[in-house]
Formats: C-alpha cells, structure tokens, sequence
C-alpha cells in the first residue's frame, strides 16, 4: 500500500526531463584532498568516486558490489549529497538536486533515505524507539503529535516491531530488531529513495534473510527506488534487479541481474564470483582469483584500472583507460574492458 497520507510539497523544479527514471546519476566524482608535503599543501587526491554514471528505475533496486575500500558507500553519500561531490550531477525524477537551494533541498531529503550498516550505533542511546522513528517526522513538521505516534506505531507494525515497544530503548533490542527500527526510520516520510548501505553485514546470518526479505517486501508494496550496496553477492543476487560492479572508484560491469551472475564479462567481476562461497548458481573458474589487495586510489592509474590484477591483462591495459561500452545490444550489458566484444 502506497502511504499517501503525508503533504508533499512541490518544489520548483530546476531542470526536468521527461524520462520516468527516478534517479539519474551523471558523472559523479568525489575526490578527498590529502596533505603532504613540508607545507601540508594538498596535492594528493583520494579519488573514491571517479567519474559515475548510472540510473534507478521506481521500485527497482540497483544492487553496488565490489571489495571494502572501493568507494561503495561514498558513492551512496554522494548521491544523497550527504558528501557534496566534487563534480557531476544527481537528478532525482528529473530535479538536479545540486542546484537546489537549501529550503528546497531539506524538502527533497523526505524523498531520499539511507539505511545504516551498523543497527548497533545508527540508533541514539539515549533516545526511546518512539523518538527515534518520529525523528524524520518531527524534522518536517509532519501532521500533529497525535498523527505522528500513530504513523511510528504503524510503521512499526510494518516492520515487524509489535508489542508495545514505544518506550523502549535500542539496548533492549536484538541487532535484526534495531535494523527494523532503523528501516522504520528510513521510511517514516514515505521516500522514493533510499540507499541501502550492507544493511544486513553486521547481522547474524540466521536473522539476514528476513531483513532482507523484510526490504524487499517493502520497495514492493512502497514502490521504493533502492541502491543496495554490499560486498556480499549472494546478497546482492538475491535482492536485485540490476547489479553495477565497483573497482576502484569506477564501475566496471553493469546489467540486469541474470546476465551479471550467469554470463559476467569482465575479469574482475568473474574473479568476484569465483571467489565467493559456492552458490550453485555462479559459474567457478580457477583461472579467474584475484591476486593481491585492491591497490591505493590515492595516485591517479594510467590505462585499466585493474590491470595490476587482472590475469588478462596486456600491453595497452596498462597504457590506456577503457572507455565503458554496452555490449548486450537491446539488453543493456556495460563494461569497463578492452577485451570484451559484443
Ligand atoms: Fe584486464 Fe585489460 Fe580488461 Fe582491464 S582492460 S580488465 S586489464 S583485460
């Protein structure tokens, strides 16, 4: 059931477009200036989201893989402008959130939520479940007191928090049961939006499946966008309608979810693959490990940015940068490799 009861209000839009994509991302960078040098001038660049471009359909999730220290959740707090970024645009239904001003931008955040790795330390201590779920809605000034309570209570209902839990306080809840409060939290002000950032990797794996499941009834039912951003690719399979690959900053694969996990193309994405715990759906390949760790993305790579890695790799990988090119035809199949042919 969509939750239509909230007042939203419209925002002057800077630029539209007629596409019914939801969120739009176009050549997003966020670069991280260093220190060095006798006079600690910054002439050093952590370049954590180097040149994205990607887009979200209405209650399609967007699953983002790739090892820990690729830049995954910098690119989700770029999107939502919780990190401004260096350069690039972000366009949620066709509204260029970076020239927003900031009485329309507190407006826009009711569209665009994130769910927290970590259930034990996104929550405030000190704060009862009530406080914490109506937070968003006090924020906005949404509806009365009385409104309010009612809208936690149902929402936690949604979430599978029952039990008069109102004046309870996060320490008195399970790590699956704060994840709840904290999804109940995220969808408080009904969003089109959210970033789900490995939402369920600080979770037992007995209680990650109904998390899961619990998200994905949700962004049906809500008709919710979702960037779902994991290191876990069984997780991403089972939760995702596209899947975009992350190496170093930039993707390198991108399709829908069958073509990634039946028929990946670039070497990277495969070595993923076959380094993941047996699925019984993946394909393994020995050739395809991955060797070494990801290396610094503090100095600027010339050519592939995998090409100290990659077992394919050849003289112009290390010399020029692939350009990424769809090569799935109508089935839309992107990637980041000299070597892939259509
Ligand atoms: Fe490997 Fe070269 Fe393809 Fe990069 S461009 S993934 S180094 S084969």
């Amino acid at each position: 059931m969509v939750l239509s009861w909230l007042v939203i209000t419209q925002i002057d839009s800077k630029i539209m477009s007629s596409s019914p994509i939801l969120l739009e991302v176009q050549n997003l960078k966020k670069y991280f200036p260093v220190s060095g040098g006798f006079l600690k001038h910054k002439n050093k660049y952590i370049r954590a989201v180097d040149d994205i471009s990607l887009t979200i359909e209405p209650g399609k999730t967007l699953g983002l893989v790739g090892e820990s220290g690729c830049g995954k959740s910098t690119l989700g707090r770029a999107i939502l402008h919780l990190e401004p970024p260096t350069s690039g645009n972000v366009f949620l239904e066709g509204r260029n959130i970076g020239l927003l001003s900031k009485k329309e931008m507190r407006l826009v955040r009711r569209d665009m939520q994130i769910i927290f790795q970590d259930p034990f330390s996104s929550l405030n201590p000190r704060k009862t479940v009530a406080q914490i779920v109506r937070e968003p809605l006090d924020v906005h000034r949404v509806g009365t007191r009385s409104d309010r309570l009612n809208r936690v209570q149902y929402l936690l209902d949604m979430v599978g928090i029952r039990n008069n839990v109102l004046n309870r306080y996060p320490h008195e809840f399970s790590g699956g049961q704060r994840q709840r409060i904290g999804i109940a939290r995220a969808i408080a002000l009904d969003p089109k939006f959210v970033v789900a950032d490995e939402p369920v990797s600080a979770l037992d794996v007995s209680v990650q499946s109904q998390v899961l499941n619990l998200i994905a009834e949700l962004q049906k039912s809500l008709n919710i966008g979702f960037l779902f951003i994991s290191h876990d690719l069984a997780v991403v399979q089972h939760v995702s309608d596209f899947v975009a690959v992350m190496y170093l900053g930039k993707i390198v694969e991108q399709s829908n979810v069958r073509r990634i996990y039946s028929q990946p193309r670039h070497p990277y994405t495969k070595a993923l693959l076959s380094a993941a715990p047996a699925t019984g759906i993946t394909p393994r390949d020995s050739r395809s490990k991955l060797k070494g760790d990801l290396p610094s993305a503090l100095e600027s790579m010339i050519g592939c940015s995998f090409h100290t890695r990659c077992p394919l790799a050849e003289a112009r990988c290390r010399n020029e940068s692939p350009e990424i090119r769809n090569v799935g035809g109508a089935e839309k199949h992107l990637i980041a490799c000299h070597l892939a042919t259509e």
